[in-house]
């Protein structure tokens, strides 16, 4: 199974990808279909990827047309615009026929159509597919690992290893939005210092402005001014407490509220939470308008009390890893910037105002990005309040 829902925030690569060269991804799923000897495989885009999926379609109908990977069934679904369609538990629902609620086991214990008992969630026949009593375990990569899988097999390994770092070996795409002069999408070695990787891929800060704070995405701890020379590598992220996740990387100046960050990513993750594990919807809803009393200058010493106290709670029997997003990017904001938590406490006024889209892409062309503007009016259960854009 593929994935490429890319619902991760400031993320771009994996359309970047299949714009580029679909045959690439549509080869390296078909190289794992016969690794594995597997008879069926799904590509999952968002249905909004339109000419992204178009090209797929295209390409692996133009790969079997010359007798290549016949005997593996691809089909192509368009899934919902939800974020948990992106986490993989969630994705098989999705292939299901039914909403992105993750699962409680991964896919290499309980796969696609696999009708064994889940521990509370249902197991019910969906859709043609004979459902099978086997666990049916489910390989699951991503479309930059496909692309990968491709470049390794024609040219060897020891090629791909010649590149990057003894534990990040290779490249990897990654995308640069936010505060810098032309968000992009770039090609990089692993190891590359992330400093390096916002003035190459985004043509860094803009004139005057220094950075204050780099969010690969909002499932991982902020990375500070400081730590600009952090090689981005695995290991490089972990070394300093955070994580690469799919290397978008969302950068703010010295001109941006970290509060109002943390609040923004909050209020992404309350919304997208499915609400099967009660911590998770009502702690991070409360995260968010705890932050957002924190943000306007009104919150109290005892707010701050119930933000700790949320923040201890919200993953509390959590299925999937969204509850940990939202604790580690809230917790780090607060740990990594208390002056700027203090400030708006003592001053009961943001020092900072001014409001930053949620970088949701929904496209990025030759250094401009755009975001999502229908997201504002998304509600908790995923309904939109009605308006325009
Ligand atoms: S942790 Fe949150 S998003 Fe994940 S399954 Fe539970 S409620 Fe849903």
């Amino acid at each position: 199974m593929c994935n490429g829902a890319e619902g991760e925030p400031g993320t771009f690569k994996d359309r970047a990808l299949l714009r580029a060269n679909p045959y690439q991804v549509a080869e390296g799923l078909m190289i794992a279909a016969f690794a594995i000897d597997a008879d069926a495989a799904y590509v999952c885009l968002k249905s909004g990827f339109e000419v992204e999926r178009n090209r797929i379609i295209r390409a692996v109908a133009e790969l079997q047309r010359a007798d290549l990977a016949v005997d593996c069934e691809v089909t192509v679904v368009a899934g919902p615009d939800e974020y948990l369609f992106g986490e993989e538990k969630a994705m098989l629902e999705v292939i299901e026929g039914k909403p992105p609620l993750p699962r409680w086991l991964p896919p290499y214990e309980h796969g696609l159509f696999a009708a064994s008992p889940q521990e509370g969630w249902e197991a019910t026949p969906h859709g043609d597919r004979q459902r099978t009593d086997e666990p049916n375990p489910t390989l699951v990569n991503n479309v930059e690992t496909f692309a990968n899988a491709t470049h390794i097999l024609a040219n060897g390994a020891t090629s791909f290893r010649s590149m990057g770092t003894e534990r990040s070996p290779g490249t990897i795409v990654a995308t640069v939005v936010g505060d810098v002069v032309a968000p992009d999408v770039g090609e990089v070695e692993m190891g590359t210092p992330l400093g390096a990787v916002i003035d190459v891929v985004g043509s860094g800060p803009s004139p005057g402005r220094r950075i204050k704070a780099v969010f690969s995405g909002v499932a991982n701890p902020v990375v500070t001014a400081d730590q600009l020379d952090v090689p981005v590598s695995y290991e490089g992220f972990e070394s300093i407490g955070s994580g690469m996740g799919s290397a978008g990387f969302i950068v703010y100046d010295d001109t941006a509220c970290m509060i109002g960050a943390a609040r923004r990513f909050s209020h992404f993750l309350s919304i997208e939470s499915c609400g099967q594990c009660p911590p998770c919807k009502l702690g991070s809803a409360e995260i968010t308008r705890l932050l957002d009393r924190v943000e306007r200058g009104r919150a109290t010493v005892a707010d701050v009390a119930a933000l700790a106290g949320w923040l201890d709670r919200v993953t509390d029997g959590s299925r999937c890893f969204l509850a940990t997003e939202e604790r580690r990017v809230v917790a780090s904001v607060l740990r990594s910037f208390p002056d700027e938590l203090a400030q708006h406490l003592d001053e009961g006024r943001c020092p900072l105002p001014g409001d930053r889209p949620m970088p949701k892409l929904v496209d990025l062309v030759e250094g401009r990005a755009s975001y999502d503007e229908s997201y504002r009016r998304k509600r908790p259960d995923w309904t939109y309040e009605p308006g325009e854009d």
